[in-house]
C-alpha cells in the first residue's frame, strides 16, 4: 500500500541529498573533529561548514549557532541558560499553547520557586498581547515563545514581541522547531536572543537540533563537559547529523518559495475541499497567519483517533489532537487554550504536508475523508442526538 505522509510536523523524510550528504562520516570521514590530527581536523572543516550553512538560513553569524542533540534540548538549554544568567530574577513567561519541551519545563520550574505567567490565545489561536505587555515586570528574567504551532500552524509575531521586551533586561526566546524551513526565519530582523530548532522537521535527521544564541547574550551551559561547541554544549560532535543539518538548511532555503506556493496552495486544496464536503467541520487556527503547510480541522462529535485508524486502512498519515491519556480521550491543552468547543475538541485532525505531496494525493485524502466521517457520525449517539438541532 502506498503511503500518503501528510504529517509533517511530527517529523519529516531524511531528504535524499541530506542522506548521501551524511553517508561518508560513518565509515570513512570518522575522525574526532577535536583531534590534532587532520583526520579528524578535516571533519572540523566540514562541522564549520555545515555551521555556516545554517546561520545563512537564520541570517546568523556562524558563531552564534551551537549544535544540540534535538529541539527538546535546544529549548532546555535555552531557558535554563536565561534564568541561571539572572539568578534573582523569579518570574517567567510562556504561553498556553507551547510545545511540552517547552511547557513540561515550564510546569516543573513552577514547582522549584519560579512564577510562571501562561498567556493566553484566542479562538484562532492569536496570541493575546496585551495580556503579555501587561504581565512584565522588573522580575521577569524570561519570556518563551513558540514562533509557529505545531498543532494549529499559528504564527506568534514574534519581531512585535521582541519590539515590546526591548531594554527591559528580559531574555526572549523563540521555539522556532515548527517554523525554520517553512517560513523565513531571520534572527536578526526578529530581534530574538535564543532561537530553537530541530533537525527531523526540516528534512535532516533525528537527533540533531540548534540554538541560535544572539552575540553578547549571557550563557551557561546545559551539558556540561568538553569544550565542544565553544564550551556551550559537552560531548563529541555528532559529524554525520551536523553536515545533514547544514544539507538541510541548504534545501530548506531553496524550498521556502515553493512552501510558499505549491505547498500552500496543496494544503489550501484539502482545507477548503475538506470544509465544503464535510457539514459540522471547523477550521482550528486563523487563516492567514498559519503555516503554509499546516492545516486542523476538527470534524465534530466524532473522535480524532477513530478517523486516524479509519485513514491508516488506506495509507493516510495524519495527526489529532488529542491524545490516549489514562482511559479517556483528551482534547489536547492546545485545544483546549483556544477553547475549540468540546464536540468539536475530540475530532480534531492535523495535516501536515511537505514538497514532496502531489495534488493527486490530496485529492486521494479528499475522495476517502468525507465516507469516513459519516460513517463515523452514523455510529455516534452524540451525533444522532445534535443532528435535530444542526441541520
Ligand atoms: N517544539 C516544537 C514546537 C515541536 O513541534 C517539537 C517536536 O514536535 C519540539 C519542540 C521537540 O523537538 P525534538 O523532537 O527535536 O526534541
Amino acid at each position: 500500500m502506498a503511503i500518503v505522509y501528510m504529517d509533517n510536523n511530527a517529523t519529516t523524510k531524511v531528504d535524499p541529498a541530506v542522506f548521501e550528504a551524511m553517508l561518508p562520516y560513518f565509515t570513512e570521514l570518522y575522525g574526532n573533529a577535536s583531534s590534532m590530527h587532520s583526520f579528524g581536523g578535516a571533519v572540523g572543516r566540514d562541522i564549520a561548514a555545515a555551521r555556516e550553512k545554517l546561520a545563512e538560513l537564520l541570517n546568523a553569524e556562524p558563531g552564534e549557532i551551537v549544535f544540540t542533540s534535538c529541539g527538546t534540548e535546544s529549548d532546555s538549554t535555552a531557558i535554563y541558560a536565561a534564568i541561571r544568567s539572572n539568578p534573582d530574577k523569579k518570574h517567567i513567561i510562556t504561553s498556553r499553547v507551547e510545545h511540552p519541551a517547552v511547557k513540561n519545563l515550564y510546569e516543573y520550574l513552577a514547582k522549584t520557586g519560579y512564577r510562571v505567567t501562561w498567556v493566553p490565545v484566542d479562538k484562532e489561536g492569536v496570541l493575546d498581547l496585551d495580556f503579555l505587555r501587561h504581565h512584565l515586570t522588573d522580575d521577569t528574567a524570561l519570556v518563551s515563545l513558540m514562533w509557529a504551532n505545531n498543532e494549529s500552524g499559528v504564527i506568534f509575531p514574534i519581531a512585535k514581541i521582541a519590539e515590546m521586551l526591548r531594554g527591559k533586561g528580559i531574555v526572549f526566546h523563540s521555539d522556532a522547531v515548527q517554523a525554520v524551513g517553512k517560513v523565513p526565519v531571520d534572527v536578526k530582523a526578529a530581534g530574538l536572543d535564543m532561537l530553537s530548532l530541530s533537525g527531523h522537521k526540516l528534512y535532516g535527521p533525528k537527533g540533531i537540533g540548534a540554538l541560535y544564541v544572539r552575540k553578547g547574550t549571557k550563557f551557561s551551559p546545559f551539558m556540561i563537559g568538553g569544550h565542544q561547541e565553544r564550551g556551550r554544549r559537552g560531548g563529541t560532535e555528532n559529524a554525520p547529523s551536523i553536515v545533514g543539518l547544514g544539507r538541510a538548511s541548504e534545501l530548506a532555503q531553496e524550498h521556502l518559495q515553493e512552501m510558499d506556493t505549491r505547498v500552500r496552495a496543496l494544503r489550501n486544496r484539502l482545507e477548503d475541499g475538506l470544509l465544503k464536503a464535510i457539514p459540522n467541520s471547523l477550521l482550528n487556527g486563523k487563516k492567514d497567519e498559519r503555516l503554509p503547510n499546516t492545516t486542523n480541522i476538527s470534524f465534530e462529535y466524532v473522535e480524532g483517533e477513530a478517523i486516524l485508524l479509519m485513514l491508516d486502512q488506506f495509507g493516510i498519515c495524519a495527526s489529532s489532537g488529542s491524545a490516549c491519556t489514562s482511559g479517556s480521550l483528551e482534547p489536547s491543552h492546545v485545544m483546549r487554550a483556544m477553547g475549540v468547543p468540546f464536540t468539536a475538541a475530540h475530532g480534531s485532525i492535523r495535516f501536515s504536508l511537505s514538497p514532496y505531496n502531489t495534488e493527486a494525493e490530496v485529492d486521494f485524502v479528499l475522495e476517502k475523508l468525507p465516507p469516513i466521517i459519516e460513517r463515523l457520525r452514523q455510529m455516534s449517539p452524540f451525533w444522532k442526538g445534535a443532528g435535530c438541532r444542526l441541520q
